[in-house]
């Protein structure tokens, strides 16, 4: 990667102050991550990612991101209390706090400290945050590079994640009905939208799954998890060359075996995201049988018979969900699961499909009940980790 530059601070908690922005930058440049260090400065011109600002999209009037000293952190956490844990993702884990300058509350990622990956996901998801803003991406308030400590503060998402809604589900706890779901998908849809064709270069997000997809108040969804962002192909490239990561079953097959990472990448990972909403089963789940564990070598066979369709909704819908909205749904996920990425919808036609999807409202009084209720389907899974959640919230 080349070099860019993000503005930082201009908030009380920012040691450096509007003379001193200049010096206030995050430099990528070709040496080694380690030695890479948030310093003082800020120049969004010269910078290599630049975002089309849509004023629906909240425009340029975004808070930049500020820095916090460690203790500021410990103090909004409690000195990162395990009842203030919320979860745990692949870099680190991430607390609820309360920001003791503006009685704020957030959430705050705590990077494990184990050398270049942390590091890199950290500049990674700092520079890619603080320059794209948009209503269906989390907003990142700040960081902290104190020391060896690397941490990321968010906005707190009340509702969690997706997964939590859809595989993670507490007993007792509602089951996101057809309306959320499709609201939820349209929304993630539009979230990668804006990464595709508002930011110049493109940035391919690489890790879209339900975990990532955070629900704030009214089920509203936004795309969290930046540090395996990449900037997508410029010129005539169709594609960028780069190390396979990611998370198995959500990885695109051409990428997986080549490491030729595209745009379409991601419109497969949208798919298999599209999938579990619809069926609510894991992208991979080693507790069912074969021919089952995989759920897009599962749903491919079914694609192709409309009369088994219906045995592909969610059993916990109880059947209510509109026959055609389930046809038409899985029918743009099937468009997105090709093998051939060429074959594969752009994001913003996924869009147009899902918000027309979203827009028919299902009524469980009025509408029928649909017969898919009947099939035969496995008992709702044992949550991986509900005792530990159970302690949390
Ligand atoms: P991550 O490391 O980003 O994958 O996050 C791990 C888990 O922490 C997520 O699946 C969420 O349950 C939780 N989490 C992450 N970010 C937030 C946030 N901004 N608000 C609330 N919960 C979050």
């Amino acid at each position: 990667m080349g070099w860019m530059m993000i503005p930082c601070s201009g908030n009380s908690n920012c040691k450096a102050k509007t003379k001193k922005k200049r010096k206030n930058k995050i430099e990528l440049q070709d040496k080694p991550l380690d030695q890479i260090k948030p310093t003082s400065g800020f120049s969004k011109t010269s910078s290599i990612l630049s975002v089309k600002e849509d004023p629906k999209d909240g425009g340029s009037d975004h808070i930049a991101a500020q820095t916090f000293v460690f203790r500021e952190l410990a103090a909004a956490t409690r000195n990162f209390r395990s009842e203030c844990l919320l979860g745990e993702g692949g870099f680190g884990r991430v607390y609820k706090g309360r920001l003791e300058s503006t009685n704020q509350v957030v959430a705050i990622k705590q990077l494990d400290r184990d050398g270049l990956q942390g590091n890199r996901e950290f500049l990674v998801e700092v520079l890619m945050l603080s320059l794209l803003h948009h209503p269906n991406l989390v907003n990142l308030i700040g960081y902290c590079a104190d020391g060896d400590q690397r941490l990321l503060v968010y906005e707190y998402m009340p509702l969690g994640s997706l997964d939590d809604h859809l595989h993670d589900v507490l007993p007792g706890k509602r089951r996101l009905d057809w309306n959320t779901r499709m609201k939820i998908a349209t929304g993630a849809a539009k979230g990668l939208e804006y990464l595709h064709d508002k930011a110049s270069p493109p940035v391919i997000y690489r890790d879209l799954k339900c975990s990532n997809i955070l629900l704030g108040e009214g089920y509203h969804p936004k795309l969290s998890d930046f540090g395996l962002a990449k900037l997508g192909p410029v010129g005539d490239n169709t594609h960028v060359s780069t190390r396979v990561m990611g998370t198995y079953g959500y990885c695109a097959p051409e990428y997986a075996m080549t490491g030729q990472l595209t745009l379409k990448s991601d419109v497969y990972s949208f798919g298999v995201v599209l999938l579990e909403i619809i069926t609510g089963r894991t992208a991979i789940d080693n507790t069912r049988g074969a021919g089952e564990q995989n759920l897009v070598a599962w749903a491919r066979p079914l694609f192709n018979d409309r009369k088994k369709l219906s045995q592909m909704a969610d059993p916990t819908l109880q059947g209510q969900y509109p026959q055609r909205g389930l046809y038409q749904a899985l029918a743009v996920a099937a468009m997105c699961v090709q093998e051939q990425p060429n074959m594969r919808p752009v994001i913003a036609d996924v869009v147009t499909a899902l918000t027309y999807l979203a827009s028919q409202k299902y009524d469980h009084e009025t509408e029928p009940v649909q017969s898919s209720r009947l099939a035969p389907c496995t008992p709702p899974r044992t949550k991986r980790d509900s005792e530990r959640k159970a302690q949390l919230r």
